[in-house]
């Protein structure tokens, strides 16, 4: 096959990927960076668990792995987001426009930019914990709520400071190409700094260039090639457009692009069903484990009643009835002695302060009191609240004035991220009697919106 053969071959190819990527996995870019997140917290909080983090830590360190092989295949073949970058350039081009051009200098300083926010976001919002930060969505993680064509993200995440953070990168995108992978993603800088001890690279001889500069004009991501005759930069993210805009056929990889790029989707692909694989498996052991414990326990006449009420719900709800049910035996075990207390201790507790285990911080004593005074009205609420990808509904029911169990009536996040939230979050909800709790590592907005309808079911407030 001659060149021109070859890197037409390469650039279908790699838009053939890039659609795949773009309807199969739009979330990736995102499940990356919130596993190197959850990885990172669990460090910092010594909770770090290689059973329970292994899907986290597939996908964080395959993917790094994949880089240094290959380089930022990732960016360019697979990343949703940087397919839409392509896009809407690809508009403006369409369009007959020339976009913003940047000069060599600026572009060079703007490009910091990416790790002033990635140690921002490391230091300031995983480490420290600034202000309500936290609770802010990205604009990237506003676009990752697109899980297949037709499900956008809802109009509350739209309106959000993502929302618009989102929209003005759209806006820059149109202006230069590639603009949010050349200045602004964290992730990017991740791959940028690992992309440097790759070993697949970009090769050109500038003693047969003379004065042309037409790769350098093509780049994607304004790399100045006319001063290398291999490509170190880490900003290179294996896009090709330099090799087919060399008129010398000047421009080479040190490898096959087509299999390189093959075998690197192949793999990225197959550490997300493994990852996937694995967190059901953990996911189906928690369950196990709950329903031993409900089996095990003798104290379960209140929430046993509920269940075949809830039990017809969907299958989802099945599914995680047991977890709740599971944890409800704390609370009504101290039921019968309850009234015997004085409700001195039992004073609602705060949305905020209920965060903290309250019952096992606690003496019997004193939470006998607090379900003696019994925080809710009793009876079965539903409620919703927003997830990743929409809405997330429960069935929440209060016995006794405390909550008794927590079935999800539906949702549409994720199912392996939702699986991993629901367990632990209803749980932790029942056993606290507080639709407040920490969210569980990497399915943080799953967690959010299940505590966001129960809390809409309760009618209290929930700060998240
Ligand atoms: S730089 Fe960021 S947004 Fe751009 S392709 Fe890479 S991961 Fe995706
Ligand atoms: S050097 Fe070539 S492959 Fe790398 S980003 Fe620039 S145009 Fe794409
Ligand atoms: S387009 Fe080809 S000939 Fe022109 S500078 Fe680049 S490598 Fe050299």
């Amino acid at each position: 096959m001659d060149n021109k053969k070859k890197t037409g071959t390469v650039r279908v190819w790699r838009r053939i990927i890039q659609v795949i990527s773009f309807l199969a996995l739009p979330g990736l870019f995102t499940s990356i960076f919130y596993a190197m997140k959850d990885i990172y917290s669990a460090i910092l909080t010594g909770t770090f668990s290689l059973s329970a983090m292994f899907p986290q830590l597939i996908l964080f360190t395959g993917s790094m792995i994949i880089t240094i092989l290959t380089g930022r295949f990732f960016c360019g073949f697979l990343c949703s987001f940087g397919a839409m970058g392509d896009f809407l350039w690809f508009l403006t081009k369409k369009t007959g426009k020339k976009g913003l051009k940047v000069n060599e200098k600026a572009d060079a300083w703007l490009k910091n930019l990416k790790y002033v926010i990635l140690a921002f976001i490391i230091l300031g919002i995983w480490t420290f914990h600034l202000g309500n930060i936290e609770k802010m969505i990205g604009p990237w993680a506003v676009f990752g709520m697109y899980s297949k064509i037709g499900s956008w993200p809802s109009l509350k995440y739209l309106l959000t400071i993502g929302g618009f953070l989102l929209l003005l990168i759209i806006i820059g995108s149109f202006l230069i190409e590639r603009f949010f992978c050349r200045y602004l993603c964290p992730l990017g800088a991740v791959f940028a700094v690992v992309s440097r001890f790759r070993l697949f690279r970009i090769k050109k001889e500038r003693s047969k260039c003379g004065s042309c500069r037409l790769c350098t004009n093509k780049c994607s991501m304004g790399i100045p090639l006319y001063q290398y005759d291999t490509v170190t930069s880490g900003e290179c993210i294996d896009c090709f457009e330099c090799t087919a805009a060399c008129p010398r056929h000047n421009v080479r990889a040190n490898g096959a692009p087509v299999v390189v790029s093959t075998v690197s989707a192949a793999a990225m692909f197959g550490l997300v069903y493994a990852g996937n694989i694995q967190a059901q498996m953990v996911s189906s052991q928690d369950q196990m484990v709950s329903s031993q414990a409900l089996v095990e326990s003798s104290q379960a006449p209140v929430e046993s009643s509920q269940a075949p009420a809830e039990s017809s719900q969907a299958s989802v709800a099945n599914s995680q009835a047991p977890v709740a049910n599971s944890k409800a035996p704390v609370v009504s075990s101290q039921a019968p002695a309850v009234s015997s207390q004085a409700p001195v201790e039992s004073s609602p507790v705060p949305v905020e302060s209920s965060q903290a285990p309250v019952v096992s911080n606690q003496t019997p004593a004193t939470v006998e009191a607090q379900s003696n005074t019994g925080k809710y009205v009793d009876g079965t609420y539903t409620g919703t609240g927003q997830g990743f990808r929409g809405e997330t509904k429960t069935s929440v029911t209060v016995k006794n004035g405390n909550i008794t169990d927590i079935t999800v009536l539906s949702y549409e996040d994720d199912k392996s991220y939702f699986k991993r939230a629901v367990g632990k979050v209803t749980s932790e909800i029942v056993n606290s009697q507080s639709a407040e709790v920490d969210a569980v590592s990497g399915a943080t907005f799953s967690s959010n919106g299940i505590m966001e309808s129960v809390a809409n079911a309760l009618n209290v407030s929930n700060a998240r």
